[in-house]
């Protein structure tokens, strides 16, 4: 149960609120600037809050397990902010860039060649999660400031993906975007830090994470303080081995209709083959995303990760003209 509070409630009345409270469970937090909240875990009857709390405004009940991340809590989408660069709320994104960094040379072109189809977000791998301790594993630190200093450069943001909560200083200095990939998106201790920031959190589901599960860990993050969450659906593990993943399209609207956080579309890891990323980046706009985000590598034959599913910037190019031209029907 979620208590508003009138917004002038003054600072000693919150206190003397939570005294009352206190021998209930409850998760004391602030969402926004004034509005003040307290969502109570224990058994308490909303006429008890009524009579015997102060400067009550609205009692919210809500359903779903899930609570900050749900529509029932906050009915408008949430509008996430890059700097000056949006997403959600009718604000799309194509992210581009390589799986890993692997030096300044590739990936300075790749950033620049992006930055000229319209990109404002370039994604690259400084520290890889990989399945095989003998595959690449990613420069690591260095990889991580020299991706900013380009993309800072060219004017450009960089989203990277954090492995483990040691480098949390580090990622909120250099990243502006932070990704949690699908192996970590139910390390709840990595979850809760990152709630501690205001940074924005590229949120990828797990592989075999349902609906429920890959909402609770938004939750996390949203509950220790962070708003700035966005859904990445990347394909989950199914019985069917053709394709990398399967990427799940009725995700969207789903996380549309019970969430308002913004959600986009991974194509590359769900496919993992390069000529099918297009038609999956393309039914994923259908279903309403917020934007997706594409492998892109100036040789992908060259790749140290994931060449065989990243794409020439020719078919970024044509993929980023035919995304424009569905929302422009569609939207
Ligand atoms: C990645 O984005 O490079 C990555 C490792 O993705 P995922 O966590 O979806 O496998
Ligand atoms: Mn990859």
């Amino acid at each position: 149960m979620f208590i508003f509070f009138n917004k002038d409630i003054s600072e000693e009345f919150i206190n003397r609120n939570k005294e009352i409270l206190h021998k209930f469970d409850f998760i004391d937090f602030n969402f926004g600037e004034n509005k003040c909240g307290i969502y109570i875990v224990g058994n308490i009857s909303t006429e008890d809050i009524k009579e015997n709390l102060f400067g009550v405004e609205k009692i919210l009940s809500i359903n779903t397990p899930y609570k900050f991340v749900s529509r029932e809590f906050k009915n408008e989408d949430t509008i996430i902010e890059i700097g000056d660069f949006k997403i959600g709320g009718g604000h799309f994104q194509k992210i581009g860039g390589p799986c890993s960094f692997e030096n300044e040379e590739m990936f300075r072109e790749i950033a620049l060649t992006l930055k000229g189809f319209g990109v404002n977000i370039i994604r690259g791998g400084a520290f890889k999660p990989r399945t095989s301790p003998y595959f690449f594993q990613g420069i690591g630190e260095n990889a991580l400031k020299s991706m900013k200093k380009i993309t800072e450069d060219l004017g450009l943001k960089l989203v990277s993906e954090i492995v483990s909560t040691e480098y949390i200083d580090l990622f909120n200095e250099y990243a502006d975007i932070i990704q949690i990939g699908t192996r970590n998106m139910q390390n709840y201790e990595l979850l809760k830090k990152l709630g501690k920031l205001k940074k924005p959190i590229l949120l990828k589901r797990g592989l075999s994470a349902t609906f429920e599960e890959f909402l609770l860990s938004a939750e996390y993050i949203v509950s220790n303080g962070n708003p700035n969450v966005i859904l990445c659906e990347r394909g989950i593990r199914t019985f069917e081995k053709i394709t990398r993943n399967t990427l799940d399209i009725s995700i969207v609207p789903t996380v549309k209709k019970f969430s308002h956080l913004p959600i986009i579309i991974d194509p590359s890891h769900a496919s993992g083959s390069y000529d099918l990323v297009e038609p999956l980046a393309l039914a994923g706009v259908s279903a309403g995303c917020d934007g997706v985000m594409v492998e892109v590598h100036n040789k992908p034959e060259c790749a140290l990760s994931d060449g065989f599913q990243s794409i020439k910037f020719e078919r970024f190019e044509k993929l980023s003209s035919k995304i424009d031209k569905i929302r422009e029907v569609l939207f």
